[in-house]
């Protein structure tokens, strides 16, 4: 990936204005109809596209009572030539396209020739604009789609587009805009996403007056830290790059322990657009699954590079969606990486907290956090090749590497460890245990109709279960777990799990039961059982977090120890 762009970033922006031109009707008909101008936020979109799309490398965002009192974008970009200025407020008037082919290979955010027209048609519209070079710009007023005064002035290259009191002429519209508030938020989202999709240009967002995001356009690692500020940018885990489904996947996820309430703030980059996409944003949290507690979001930038020709651009009026063939399996790697980076990612003491050393509390320096991201990956070589050191308080290993001294959880590495297995075995048709003597177990009412349903799901889980008559079954076989496990409580795990309703009980239930089997704390592990376990633990896919999405290692890296003790 570049240094300053996203992987798929719309190539390098014009240098001077290009020619707008009325659509012909077949390029008109092929276009997505439908309402560009929904809300406060919509214009924003089409304004900031607009600039992009103009090669501006700085933005400016000013933004009164949501958006409905004024909205107001400042470009440098290349602005429209004086005689042009009329034909770009016309519908089907575009200089980024000119024929139907050119649908395919979009490289401008715009396409259609509608924003213009259309917020015009709703709102106090004033355009003011010159090109580089050109001796005087124009500025044209257009009220409620009635253009009005046209007047010539100096004024530097560029354009700003600002629009008062929009939907002032149809108050049905205005209906369904929330509190400025909300609409202001919406707005900071979006500007927001704007900044991480183009690091390389300068973005400032006014609210009511007040800055609520300033982008020094200086590449990506310092737009991330401008977004989500240094202590989140600086726990970020990189995602990829890595081929998914003909597309290239990059970008950085937050850890399972930094969330938000909101999905506000992952951002999806579709070749550099800002985009949503259902499929694509359940199978990214899904890949955090069962780490996330409810109701949490991750903050994430995902960014997506797909050949031009499998993206559709033209499906939504406000681009905001896209149509991506091959978006299931695009998705699927997705949710995959997901995975692979949250299962390796090892936990280690927050920066900032105080240890007690010698009767003396010492604080760390701070300042780890914005010395930039430090990852920690448990491969399994790093893992093989770790030095057992011994056991404390009979349940966490300790282990040491060049790099530190880890904490093993014994109980959560060996439920880890058990629960891939049964995954594994469930994936091959090879779940059950034969038991010598069948099990008799006696359901009450409620069981028997909620399990009655699941038993082919519960045979490939290794539960094959025969109905014996009235409310009697017989277990034939459970799960093939290591010897520890206790059968009677694995038995107890169906009835519970089994007849519960939530879709991710097949994993809830592989989980219990992984669980009950694991080796408990508080048993003490000879070096070479700890060293037997720590080999087990390097042969899963998710080596540092434990099914129900607890931490399994702490890291205490050399450079925290050092910190610690003044060394
Ligand atoms: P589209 O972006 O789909 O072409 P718009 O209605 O948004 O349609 O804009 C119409 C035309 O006006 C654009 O094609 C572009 O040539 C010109 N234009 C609009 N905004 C700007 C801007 N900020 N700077 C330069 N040119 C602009
Ligand atoms: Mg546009």
């Amino acid at each position: 990936m570049a240094v300053d762009r996203w992987a798929g970033a719309p190539p390098s922006a014009p240098e001077r204005a290009a020619s707008i031109q009325v659509l012909p009707p077949e390029v008109v008909e092929r276009i997505a109809a439908g309402e560009v101008v929904e809300r406060p936020v919509s214009v924003v979109r089409e304004l900031v596209d607009n600039a992009l799309d103009a090669g501006a490398s700085e933005i400016k965002i000013e933004i009164r009572g949501g958006g409905l009192r004024s909205i107001r974008v400042t470009d440098d970009g290349t602005g429209i030539a004086p005689e042009q200025i009329e034909l770009a407020l016309r519908h089907h008037a575009t200089s980024k396209i000119r024929g139907v082919n050119d649908l395919f290979q979009l490289a401008s955010l715009g396409f259609r020739g509608e924003a213009l027209p259309s917020i015009a048609a709703v709102s106090e519209l004033s355009l003011a604009t010159a090109t580089a070079g050109a001796p005087l710009g124009v500025q044209v007023d257009v009220r409620y789609g009635v253009a009005g005064n046209r007047s010539y002035l100096a004024r530097p290259a560029g354009t700003v587009a600002t629009v008062r009191n929009l939907f002032g002429n149809t108050p049905a519209r205005l209906k369904f805009v929330g509190s400025a508030r909300a609409e202001s938020a919406q707005i900071s989202h979006l500007v927001r996403r704007y900044a991480l999709s183009r690091p390389d240009v300068r973005f400032r967002l006014l609210l009511d007056g007040h800055l609520s995001l300033q982008t020094s356009g200086r590449g990506r690692d310092q737009a991330v830290g401008e977004v989500f500020g240094a202590t989140v940018a600086g726990a970020l885990l990189p995602l990829g790059p890595r081929p998914a489904g003909g597309a290239e996947l990059g970008g950085l996820v937050t850890a399972s322990h930094l969330t938000r309430s909101s999905r506000y703030h992952i951002t999806l980059l579709v070749n550099g657009r800002c985009v949503h996409s259902r499929t694509l944003l359940s199978a990214f949290e899904d890949g955090y699954r069962p780490l996330l507690p409810r109701g949490r979001h991750p903050m994430a930038l995902i960014a997506l590079d797909v050949p031009r020709p499998a993206v559709d651009v033209n499906v939504h009026p406000s681009k905001a969606e896209v149509k991506i063939s091959g978006e299931r399996e695009i998705a699927d790697g997705l949710r995959l990486a997901v995975r692979e980076v949250l299962g390796r990612a090892i936990g280690q003491p927050p920066a900032e907290r105080v240890f007690a050393l010698g009767g003396r509390q010492l604080e760390l320096p701070r300042g780890i956090a914005e010395s930039g991201p430090e990852w920690d990956v448990a491969t399994p070589d790093r893992l093989r090749a770790m030095r057992v050191i011994g056991q404390v308080h009979g349940s966490l290993i300790v282990v040491e590497d060049a790099s530190g001294v880890f904490l093993i959880d014994q109980h959560r590495a060996h439920e880890r460890a058990i629960y891939e297995l049964l995954t594994r075995r469930h994936a091959e048709g090879r779940a059950g245990q034969l038991l010598l003597e069948p099990l008799h177990i006696e359901l009450d009412r409620h069981q028997m109709a909620r399990l009655g349903p699941r038993l082919p799901e519960l045979a490939a889980l290794g539960f094959v279960c025969e109905w014996f008559g009235g409310h009697s079954y017989l277990v034939r076989s459970v799960p093939a777990i290591p010897e520890t496990a206790d059968l009677a409580a694995v038995v107890e795990e169906l009835l519970e799990m089994g007849s519960d309703d939530e879709s991710d009980w097949q994993h809830r239930l592989l989980t219990s039961v992984a669980c009950r089997a694991a080796t408990k704390r508080g048993r003490a592990l000879t070096i070479a059982q700890a060293r037997e376990l720590l080999d087990l633990l390097a042969g899963t896919e998710s080596p540092a977090v434990c099914p129900h999405g607890s931490p399994i290692i702490l890291h205490l890296t050399d450079r925290f120890l050092e910190r610690q003790f003044h060394w």
